[in-house]
């Protein structure tokens, strides 16, 4: 799907509609000291197999887009729910 550059949406800081700078969120890296990285780090160390096989062939088609509202006035951020599509793209709108 298309998406516009910029929109005017409402933003909870202003309590009111506002033109708001659309980005695209990268996801993040993996927290290396977080409980759930230590204990999957564990597991990869000794024998056995991958803890989790990965299914082949089977990527995910759709996957969540997470965006980032910047509001131009007060230049806070913040992020609307997520959705799902197959293909995302930001493109300008006049
Ligand atoms: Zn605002």
């Amino acid at each position: 799907m298309k998406y516009p550059k910029t929109l005017r949406t409402h933003c909870p800081y202003c309590k009111k509609h506002t033109l708001h700078k659309v980005e695209l969120v990268k996801k993040k890296p993996r927290r290396t000291l977080s409980i759930g990285q230590r204990r999957f780090l564990r597991k990869m160390k000794g024998y056995g197999s991958f803890p989790k096989e990965n299914p082949k062939n089977r990527e995910k088609s759709v996957k969540r887009v997470n965006l980032k509202l910047i509001c131009q006035e007060c230049k806070k951020t913040h992020s609307p729910r997520g959705w799902r599509v197959k293909k995302f793209q930001i493109v300008e709108v006049k």
